[in-house]
């Protein structure tokens, strides 16, 4: 159910460098907003008390290494009990107001409601949507959870109600002011009476129903995971993880994390058919298969469903993150993908789609058709394509066939497809992905990875497909 992983945004993780050609002045400055920062994380969502002398300064620090090391090892990362840059980028990210740690961790003595029918109740608007559409929103969120459980949720519209959502900013009474833009986005109370199941949107948001600002449906529906009972999940891919994340909410289902967790209190839904959801793919599985590999300047992408890791092929340090954090008009479910070194593009694909990234930026945002690449119409997917830096060629699979492509005269070579078997024996099964590395190509199939020299045209060595991540 748990699974511990990197979450960062690599465009920051780039650029992110401590130089010292920063004059020393800014220098302490940053250093002052750096320990008030971690202070703050700590003291809000790890139960760090502090006085008014700061920990960092004081002889005594262990709490705040103590804590440090119970946020890193919540968020998956390296656990150093030091405010590393890693570290520093999780905290700065958008998220929920609700404690990682304390009076909402799941205990047997957890709140729950004890009656299925509950009542909720909106009782003002923001100004940055469409009431119709804030309702719309909260309906949708309500039945994520409705779903999965055997509860029920019938609206009032004045009077008391279990549920009651507001938009608040600043200090609203409740001893847990907003923050203005960004940094807290909403939280909400756990099960009980009176303030109980009360959840609160910061309205110093940009509240909207798509992928700007922040799509009050996804924060609706985790804020309403907390009114009836759970706390914060440590899986990235769960509705439940604390941070912000948009996934179009067409493609949206809950996952598997969040219904265990909610039927764990409520029990099973009522419908015939039992729900189920995504799953958030665990690194190690020794059954782990990809969809799509690719180099993109110098590392190593593997996709899979909405996720995708990035590593560094020197480096250990490994990250899973979603397709739509970095790219939101990409789909999920990436088939094929390669990189063309010399013009710095990535082309990924996807039925006879395909889109293409410069750099990590994406070009269009509609997609492409393979057709213009010269495929003939009976190829509807392309199974898995890798690219020879030297030779300028890029190969398709397709089935038992495969293509090859001339990128500098933009056509298919004469004389394809030809059989796989033909050209790369040892490599018969079906191909889900492949990329080019050194001297050797890799292909993936299943569970397995083959290392396939193209000079001697034999399979060298046969692996695990998840070899490039130290398991
Ligand atoms: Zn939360
Ligand atoms: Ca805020
Ligand atoms: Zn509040």
């Amino acid at each position: 159910m748990t699974i511990r992983m990197k979450t960062l945004p690599f465009l920051l993780l780039l650029y992110v460098t401590f130089s010292s050609a920063v004059p020393v002045a800014s220098r302490i400055d940053n250093e002052d907003k750096r320990i008030q920062l971690v202070e703050n994380y700590l003291r809000n969502f790890y139960k760090l008390e502090t006085d008014k002398e700061s920990l960092f300064k004081s002889q005594n620090n262990n709490q705040l290494t103590e804590k440090l090391k119970e946020m890193q090892a919540f968020f998956g990362l390296k656990v150093t009990g030091k405010p590393d840059v890693d570290t520093l980028e999780v905290m700065k990210k958008p998220r929920c107001g609700v404690p990682d740690m304390g009076p909402y961790v799941l205990t047997d003595g957890n709140p729950k409601w004890e009656r299925k029918n509950l009542t909720y109740r909106i009782v003002n608007y923001t100004p940055d949507m469409r009431p119709a559409d804030v309702d719309k929103a909260i309906q949708n969120a309500l039945k994520v959870w409705s779903n999965v459980s055997p509860l029920t949720f019938q609206r009032v519209y004045d009077g008391s109600a279990d549920i009651v959502m507001s938009f608040e900013t600043g200090d609203h009474g409740d001893n847990s002011p907003f923050d203005g833009p960004n940094g807290l986005l909403a939280h909400a109370f756990q099960p009980g009476s009176g303030i109980g199941g009360d959840v609160h949107f910061d309205d110093a948001e940009q509240w909207t129903i798509g992928s700007k600002g922040y799509n009050l449906f996804f924060v609706a529906a985790h804020e309403l995971g907390h009114s009836l009972g759970l706390s914060h999940s440590t899986d990235p891919g769960a509705l439940m993880y604390p941070t912000y994340s948009y996934i179009e909410p067409s493609e949206f289902h809950l996952p598997q994390d969040d219904i265990n967790g909610i039927q764990a209190i409520y029990g099973q839904s009522d419908s015939p058919i039992k729900p189920t959801g995504p799953t958030t793919p665990v690194t190690c599985d020794p059954k782990l298969t990809f969809d799509a590999v690719a180099t993109l300047r110098g590392e190593l992408m593997f996709f899979k469903d909405r996720y995708f890791w990035r590593k560094h092929s020197q480096m250990t340090e490994l990250e899973l993150n979603f397709i739509s954090l970095f790219w939101p008009n990409l789909p999920s479910g990436i088939q094929a993908a390669y990189e063309n070194v010399e013009k710095d593009q990535v082309f990924l694909f996807k039925g006879n789609k395909y889109w293409v990234l410069s750099g990590y930026d994406l070009v269009y945002n509609r997609p492409k058709s393979i057709y213009d690449f010269g495929f003939p119409k009976n190829v509807k997917r392309i199974n898995a394509a890798y690219s020879d830096e030297n030779s300028g060629k890029t190969y398709f699979f397709v089935g038992n066939k495969y293509w090859r492509y001339n990128e500098n005269r933009q056509s298919m070579d004469q004389g394809y497809p030809r059989k796989i078997i033909l050209d790369f024996p040892g490599i018969s099964k079906n191909i889900d992905a492949a990329f080019q590395h050194g001297r050797y190509v890799y292909f993936f199939s299943g569970a397995r990875q083959y290392q396939f020299d193209p000079n001697s045209k034999r399979v060298v060595s046969v692996m695990r497909s998840n070899s490039w991540f130290n398991c």
